[in-house]
């Protein structure tokens, strides 16, 4: 069977790993499986009076190595496995960058894009309430994802705060920077991407000056990664949203496809570029593929047909397993999502120790620190991929595994 369900591609990545480390069952089975899972169904007023129900989640796989960390995603598509696998990619992400975090996801079943302003705080503030049981600075602390940003981050700030009776800062990351947010966050993820995409060209022995990509997603994951690789002279010859995409080999602007969105704009109607289909993109002629958007998006059935060389996850899961084994056998180099996104939990970890110490650093201290973990942790994988003949993605894991198994067998079992 060729899992496409994303628990199952989560469920699949992580047996690959259990059996090259041979995990003993009973470790195997409790790393396989959620920790815990809050489902909450609750109203919301909406602007003409009307009352809607929304259902949200929020997930968490481990809490080994620490307090569990992870994005919250708005989108009409957020269901449990989609929550579940997060949540464990969450704590494989933690693991492999060394932050001391187990994993979490969160979600809410809405489009952000037909709420109201008024009626996305009403929501975010209720989902919030819902899931303080589990939320806290010292126990779990959300982040943005797909569909929430930095003001929603805010809302929950506020909301728990006023549970509190105090400020806290420190529950929620990728805040606005004037209640506690950290510089350098905004862009994270995206200047990750760009790290670990330069560091997988330098292991190609191929320029990443002149190289030609193609992003899919132009959201804060998206819109960041192909600004800065722009920046680094890399021709980026595609974008898109969910709207579809645009193309044009000699090359587009991100700054001025971003004002173009920001105009009310939607990617295939820029006018520097021709239209294409989010699937066409995926397929264009380029050097470097980067999926920034949702999850089962090069799959087994257009896999065979990807022309870039490197493919660097900058979405969670954009691969499904049997499209990892084609590109794998075409010796296409796969970033894999844990180690190619994981710039967003690394700053989101630094604003988290400025806000515990009221404390804050330079931009130039956060970017520092994230270009040294980012290109040392793909150092280390890439370095243990080659001795033991796996791929990236296998070798990341098998770090991330590892330390988490290890964790646990020191703790043990309780009681
Ligand atoms: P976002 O909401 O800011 O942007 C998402 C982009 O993808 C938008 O351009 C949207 O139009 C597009 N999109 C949404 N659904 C799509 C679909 N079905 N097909 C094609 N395009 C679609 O979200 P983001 O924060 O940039 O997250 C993008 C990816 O990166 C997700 O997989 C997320 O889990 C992952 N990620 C995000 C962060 C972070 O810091 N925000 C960190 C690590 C990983």
């Amino acid at each position: 069977m060729v899992p496409h369900d994303p628990w199952e591609m989560a469920l699949h990545q992580f047996q690959a790993a259990a059996d090259y480390l041979s995990l003993k069952r009973g470790i195997r089975d409790y790393l396989a499986t959620p920790h815990r899972e809050l489902v909450v169904y609750f109203p919301v007023e909406m602007d003409d009076g009307a009352v809607r129900v929304f259902t949200g989640y929020r997930v968490h796989h481990s809490s080994v190595l620490g307090p569990t960390k992870g994005g919250i995603r708005y989108s009409p598509e957020v269901r449990i496995s989609e929550v579940r696998a997060l949540a464990m990619w969450m704590t494989w992400k933690s693991a492999l960058m060394h932050l001391p975090y187990g994993g979490a996801k969160g979600g809410v079943a809405c489009d952000p894009r037909h709420l109201s302003r008024d009626e996305l705080q009403r929501l975010t503030r209720r989902y919030a309430s819902e899931i303080s049981v589990l939320m806290g600075p010292k126990s779990d602390i959300p982040a943005p994802d797909v569909g929430t940003n930095a003001q929603v981050m805010a809302w929950i700030m506020d909301t728990y705060s006023m549970h509190q009776g105090y400020s806290v800062p420190s529950v929620v990351t990728g805040k606005p920077i004037p209640i506690g947010g950290s510089v350098g966050r905004s862009d994270a993820t995206g200047r990750g991407v760009m790290h670990v995409t330069r560091e997988a060209a330098r292991l190609r022995g191929v320029p990443l000056h002149g190289s030609r990509v193609a992003v899919q997603g132009f959201g804060n994951v998206g819109e960041a990664a192909a600004r800065l690789l722009h920046e680094q002279g890399c021709t980026i010859v595609a974008v898109s949203d969910i709207s579809g995409g645009c193309y044009n080999p000699s090359g587009l602007d991100p700054h001025a496809v971003l004002k173009h969105i920001q105009h009310g704009g939607t990617v295939p109607r820029f006018s520097g570029g021709d239209p294409v289909s989010n699937a066409e993109l995926l397929e264009l002629p380029c050097d470097v593929l980067i999926p920034a958007a949702i999850e089962g998006q090069i799959t087994g059935e257009n896999a065979a047909r990807v022309k870039a060389g490197i493919v660097v996850e900058a979405a969670n899961g954009p691969t499904t397993p049997d499209a990892d084994a084609i590109l794998a056998d075409r010796g296409i180099l796969v970033v894999p999502d844990v180690l190619a996104n994981a710039g967003g939990v690394t700053v989101s970890y630094f604003e988290w120790v400025q806000d515990l110490q009221a404390y804050f650093w330079s931009e130039k201290e956060i970017n520092d620190h994230l270009e040294h973990i980012m290109v040392s942790t793909f150092a280390r994988v890439a370095d243990l991929a080659a001795s033991r003949g796996v791929t990236l993605r296998t070798a990341a894991l098998i770090v991330a595994v590892q330390r988490v198994a290890d964790a646990l067998l020191t703790r043990g079992i309780y009681p």
